[in-house]
């Protein structure tokens, strides 16, 4: 599909659509990477899911077989059960000449210098404006701002992607990437209406073809509704939304009982988490998903998403708002 949408974000990084697949834990893996920036999007490995320097080295490596288009890395910043070795994973990031990196979960001044040595641009994914402000302050290049109808790390301030990106849109000058509740045509156009240069999906994208997730989990997605996500964590200041099960469900009786990250840490490992994504026994982990949830109704390849949604959104701005402008 020819380009149909013509953003700062979209000349910046070198792709057709201003349609950016975040990084997400075990199910941004090359092949769904490379799907979405071969279809003009653009694709976000998430470095901690390969653990060691050599297994990112090698899904790079991957990705760069299935792909010649550009393509990103994720490095998350947040607690972890296993202390995970940033440097070496940033190092792997500068040698391959990744030119863009999105960093979430904490203020990643201490990692900058390190991840730009090599000339990568930043993209700090947060959940507030004054976030926003920060990564903008400390030199990254664009802001990712994350409403808290996301899932997983929505952060503790609950305010909705609708006040939210207008909100960081005015507070600060480098380019907005729209986060958080975001599935369909309707959702990028919101996203540009409101002063964003592309949106960001997660959950929609779990729900492809290609994205390393058992069946079972893509047609749980397909099944849940608006209402089916829940907050994890909360009490731990970690909040993280997921899909209500039975471990979700549990996780929050044990946290109302006063339990801290040791009593809670064999039922919310991201080891459990990972066991439901390849048996597909949905109810042995939690499983991150955003409010958006209730918008996913099919399992299409990336490619015919990417094409739906910019022949609709194209259909939406030409003709439905066209049409009612008097
Ligand atoms: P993990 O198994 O190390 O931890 C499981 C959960 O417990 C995570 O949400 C983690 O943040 C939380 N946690 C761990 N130690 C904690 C502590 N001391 N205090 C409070 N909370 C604590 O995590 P994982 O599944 O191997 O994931 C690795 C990292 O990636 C975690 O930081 C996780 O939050 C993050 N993550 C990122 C994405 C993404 O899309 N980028 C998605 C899921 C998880």
């Amino acid at each position: 599909m020819t380009q149909v949408f013509k953003t700062r974000i979209t000349e910046d990084f070198g792709i057709e659509h201003p349609i950016i697949q975040g990084g997400m834990m075990w199910v941004s893996q090359p092949e769904l990477v490379a799907a979405v920036s071969n279809a003009g999007g653009f694709g976000i490995l998430t470095a901690l899911t390969f653990e060691t320097a050599e297994g990112l080295a090698n899904a790079i490596a991957r990705t760069r077989d299935l792909t010649d288009k550009p393509f990103g890395v994720n490095v998350t910043f947040l607690p972890t059960l296993i202390p995970k070795d940033y440097g070496s994973l940033i190092d792997v990031i500068v040698d391959e000449g990744i030119g863009i990196v999105e960093t979430a979960g904490r203020n990643p001044e201490p990692y900058l210098e390190h991840i730009k040595k090599g000339g990568a641009r930043v993209v700090h994914k947060c959940t507030s404006v004054r976030f926003a402000k920060k990564a903008e302050s400390i030199g990254c290049d664009y802001v990712s701002i994350d409403g808290c109808e996301c899932a997983g790390h929505p952060g503790e301030e609950d305010i909705t992607s609708l006040v939210l990106i207008p909100a960081t849109v005015d507070a600060v000058n480098i380019p907005i990437i729209a986060s958080g509740g975001f599935a369909d045509a309707r959702g990028l156009v919101a996203a540009l209406a409101l002063g964003a240069e592309a949106m960001n999906m997660g959950t929609r994208f779990v729900a492809t073809q290609e994205a390393a997730a058992h069946d079972n989990v893509k047609q749980w997605y397909v099944d849940a509704s608006e209402t089916d996500t829940m907050y994890v964590m909360r009490s731990l200041r970690n909040t993280e939304r997921v899909l209500r099960n039975p471990i979700a469900e549990k996780v929050v009786e044990l946290e109302g009982q006063g339990a801290g990250i040791a009593e809670l840490a064999p039922l919310v490992s991201g080891k459990n988490g990972l066991r439901v994504l390849e048996d597909g026994d949905i109810d042995v982990g939690l499983m991150t998903a955003g409010q958006c949830v209730g918008l996913v109704r099919d399992v299409p390849t990336v490619k015919e998403l990417i094409d739906t949604i910019i022949g609709e959104a194209q259909q939406i701005v030409g003709a439905r708002l066209a049409g009612m402008t008097a």
